[in-house]
């Protein structure tokens, strides 16, 4: 039953390895209480108590609140304090913790016990009366912002208008008797709010009531927003540490901090972090103080200092991974109060798992598990163009690296609404709180005006890849008045702004960026990863840079060329439109003859790119319309000549406008003939060369051509030609036999062969369903899972970007379709159709090319379905290679 259940661990007796159980939080304090190592005592309340918490109508688990008040007793032994004791009063810290960090998105009370009386005792013990009301007054601004949702800003301008009466205007410039009147507004503050609740002077009812708060944080929007993201499940709940209180606020010998054992940006081994003298912890966290480096506590507290280094060190090889350490030090003792795997650029995962590998502290497996595919987003980061001339803005922290253009917005909403228009933001901010997430997420970058490396801003915007400079202090943002000074420069809402999050630099206007450089701790990740993993990787590209780029990532072959992509600019556009409107098969010949050549160029570029790997051509599939001017364009152009000849002055010029206008009209009646309602089905695939198989011979005349050229040339050329969009076996039947005939006619004019395949793309799903007969005339297939989850789903790829989002709001979808494979659906026809072409044709091979073969889940899925290879853009190659690592791990 609820009652015999245990909800409660005090630190000492907790299962330090049941994270699940106690959350990051709890179990990080119970592994460094059972080492002996210096913890402030305490106890933490379970998940499973938050999960029950929320079953039942927001009421305690039977039991919980017995064992709670039970455990604070033995907290009381060890401190020598007595929770509500006016003369030797406990002040308590109460925070949340759930199995995965996430930072910022849940709240904490700190001193907690506080009432007019305790006050008044711990200004009697400590001899300062200062510390003591300054204490009350943030534990009633905590309690009444995250208890009683009495928004921050209130406090904040009750403080501000204190210190504008002092003669310093300082925090510290408040005199005990100035802070106790904060302390009363503070107080009438909630109580106005609430509308007659009185503040609960209490103890046992502010920590009932705290606790309470911090399980209906797990619910807040914030939180279930950074949950979606960062897909984290609804319902593992948040665990709850309730810890005696240790003060960084006690006068200079006193101080709080945080600290990475290796630094989050570059993985270098160095301790790294950031402290504050004379503060509480969340001054550091909350970003509102800008802190002082670490390495200069060495000096302001030599022996905590050194035995804080000696504990960071200890923690490091006990987890064998990076920690994130927070600390306090209450008059010269050190106190521990966190420590959790760290969050850390891609970048750094990549060069502290290749150096833990060569310190012998994990295995090659665990390091490329250590390195999320994702985290390589961050690496493969473009950086601002050393050559650039730039103009500085202003400089602050590198947060989070990478550089990014936009426009500059001021709040996240109009982050948000601007980002669904298509425009590139840069958000720039005072400072970032969980509030401003949806902001965050829709940004190309993010700045702030304060705080520090581990501030608010700078965690989340490390953890999504985003560029970000923190603690840019120059910056005077007035985002009432929409406006931004600094270094002599004004900018406007919707000016333009490059962040350079690598060294910390606003600059102003678009600036050039340049393509990431990879190190060689990175070339050795993707090595391990190369040889555990059994997908391989290739890549679409349609241009020699393209296969270039992708070859220096790492792709072996191309899995996709798409040759409509070649007749964009002008003079090749030109020719093709000529092919389009080409009046029968004399006329589509002459152009098409245009084409050959400049067709036959561009194979080479990617043959030669690829020299020892196949290029997969695809035959032209472009829905037509692509290509053509569309019909209002036209009738608007009538409507001008018509309007030019009216005003003509000379014959001449009428002649030549009643000429314009015959083409026009010419080209319209045309345009009218092709025009289809639904372009995406309608005359395109291999539809195209099934009706002009001219087109078809063209193409393939030119990929065997440049194949034979290159080889006589020295190139190891492996062409595979893939038709697309087929339906019924016949198509391919017909295509296949047309393009075998053209490369026995080239080999014979050429004198040479060249070994190939024919193959199709698998993007229907009567494709995936007929796959086995298909497969008799395919020697291997591409899953075009784009197309086929816009005709697996009957959702246009082109238009359902509009309302998508709202099914994944709604959580009607998990992911969009569009970007995660829908395993359920799609993947189903992948399955099948993989499986029926092997059981006609054993040994098929089998690929992707769609979107998704360069996204991590939908990779894992292909590997899990028996594919041979995914294909992806360039710049995902080394994601899908890490990808496919994981999954064969
Ligand atoms: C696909 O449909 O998945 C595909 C790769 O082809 P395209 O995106 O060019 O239609
Ligand atoms: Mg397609």
């Amino acid at each position: 039953t609820d009652r015999d259940h245990r909800w409660v661990y005090p630190f000492a007796e907790a299962p330090a390895s049941n994270k699940t159980l106690l959350g990051g939080k709890g179990a990080g304090l119970a592994a460094m209480t059972a080492a002996g190592l210096p913890v402030p005592p305490g106890f933490t309340i379970t998940t499973e108590a938050c999960v029950a918490y929320q079953s039942h109508g927001h009421h305690f688990p039977e039991g919980m609140w017995t064992q709670a008040r039970e455990a604070l007793k033995s907290v009381e032994e060890a401190t020598g304090r007595t929770f509500g004791d006016p003369e030797n009063p406990l002040l308590l810290s109460v925070r949340s913790g759930a199995a995965v960090s996430m930072p910022g998105m849940m709240d904490t009370v700190l001193n907690l016990g506080l009432n007019d009386e305790t006050a008044r005792g711990i200004a009697r013990q400590t001899g300062d009366e200062r510390f003591a009301w300054d204490a009350y007054r943030r534990f009633v601004a905590m309690f009444g912002e995250i208890v009683m949702g009495v928004e921050a800003e209130r406090f904040e301008r009750v403080l501000e208008r204190a210190k504008a009466k002092t003669s310093g205007g300082r925090d510290t410039d408040l005199t005990p008797e100035a802070l106790q009147e904060v302390v009363a507004q503070f107080k009438r503050l909630v109580f106005g709010e609430q509308r007659g609740v009185p503040f609960p002077d209490d103890p046992e009812e502010q920590l009932r009531m705290t606790i309470a708060a911090v399980f209906d944080s797990w619910d807040n929007d914030r939180a279930r927003a950074y949950r979606r993201v960062h897909r984290i499940s609804d319902r593992i709940g948040t665990g709850v540490t309730v810890q005696a209180m240790v003060f960084g606020n006690m006068g200079w010998e006193s101080g709080t901090g945080v600290a990475f054992t290796r630094d989050p940006s570059t993985g270098e081994k160095t301790l790294y972090g950031e402290y504050l003298l004379n503060a509480q912890g969340e001054d550091v966290v909350a970003g509102t103080r800008t802190p002082k480096p670490l390495a200069q506590m060495e000096a302001d507290l030599p022996d905590a200092f050194a035995q804080f280094r000696e504990i960071a060190g200890r923690l490091e090889a006990y987890y064998g991974d990076v920690q994130d350490v927070e600390f306090t030090i209450e008059q010269g003792t050190l106190w521990l109060l966190q420590t959790r795997t760290a969050k850390r650029s891609g970048a750094a995962a990549v060069k502290t798992a290749v150096d833990m590998v060569a310190e012998g502290v994990i295995d090659r497996e665990t390091a490329i598990r250590r390195v999320s595919p994702e985290a390589l987003d961050g690496l493969l980061h473009p950086t601002v163009d050393p050559d650039a001339e730039v103009t500085l803005l202003a400089e602050g922290l590198p947060a989070s690296p990478g550089a990014a253009t936009g426009r500059v917005v001021f709040t996240s909403d109009d982050a948000e609404a601007q980002a669904a228009s298509g425009e590139p933001v840069i958000l720039v901010r005072q400072e970032t709180s969980p509030d401003d997430f949806h902001g965050m997420v829709a940004s190309q970058a993010i700045v702030t005006a304060r705080g520090g490396m581990t501030s608010h801003a700078a965690v989340v915007a490390r953890g999504m890849g985003v560029p970000c400079v923190a603690g840019a202090d120059t910056l005077e943002i007035d985002a009432g008045g929409g406006t931004l000074r600094a270094n002599g420069h004004t900018v406007l809402a919707g000016d333009w702004l490059t962040v350079d999050g690598a060294t910390g630099r606003v600059l102003l206007g678009q600036v050039p960026t340049r393509e990431p450089q990879l190190g060689e701790d990175f070339h050795t990740l993707m090595g391990w990863a190369d040889d555990v993993r059994r997908l391989g990787v290739r890549a679409n590209a349609d241009t020699p840079e393209d296969a270039q780029t992708a070859r220096d990532f790492g792709a072996r072959g191309i899995g996709l060329c798409r040759t409509e992509h070649m007749f964009f600019g002008d003079a090749r556009l030109a020719a093709m439109r000529e092919m389009i409107l080409a009046d029968g098969p004399g006329e589509r010949e002459a152009a098409l003859r245009k084409l050959l050549p400049l067709q036959r160029e561009d194979f080479a570029g990617l043959f030669r790119a690829m020299d020892g790997f196949p290029v997969t051509v695809r035959l032209l599939d472009p829905p037509l319309h692509e290509f053509l001017p569309s019909l209002l364009d036209l009738t608007g152009r009538i409507a001008e000549i018509k309007l030019a000849l009216r005003h003509a002055d000379t014959l001449e010029d009428m002649d030549r406008l009643l000429d314009d206008s015959d083409t026009a009209r010419g080209l319209l009646r045309q345009v009218e003939r092709l025009h289809e309602t639904n372009p995406m089905l309608g005359l395109r695939g291999c539809r195209l060369g099934l009706l002009y198989p001219e087109i078809t011979r063209m193409q393939a005349q030119a990929v065997f051509e440049a194949a034979a050229d290159c080889k006589a040339s020295g190139v190891d050329v492996q062409p595979e030609i893939m038709v697309p969009l087929v339906s019924v076996a016949t198509e391919l039947k017909d295509q296949a036999a047309l393009v075998r005939e053209v490369a026995s006619e080239v080999f014979a004019e050429r004198g040479t062969e060249v070994d190939y395949l024919v193959g199709t793309m698998i993007e229907l799903p009567r494709a995936c369903l007929t796959a086995g007969q298909i497969a008799d005339h395919a020697e291997f297939f591409s899953f075009g899972t784009n197309d086929l989850t816009q005709t697996t789903f009957g959702l246009s790829r082109d238009d359902a970007g509009r309302f998508l989002s709202t099914y994944v709001d709604r959580g009607i979808l998990r992911a969009d379709p569009f970007q995660v494979l829908d395993q359920e659906g799609v993947g189903q026809l992948v399955r099948m159709g993989t499986e029926r072409g092997r059981e006609a044709r054993p040994g098929l091979k089998v690929g992707v090319c769609g979107e998704h073969g360069g996204e991590p889940q939908s990779v894992a899925f292909f590997h899990d379905a028996g594919l041979d290879y995914v294909s992806c853009s360039p710049f995902r190659v080394p994601i899908a290679r890490l990808a496919a690592a994981h999954a064969a791990l």
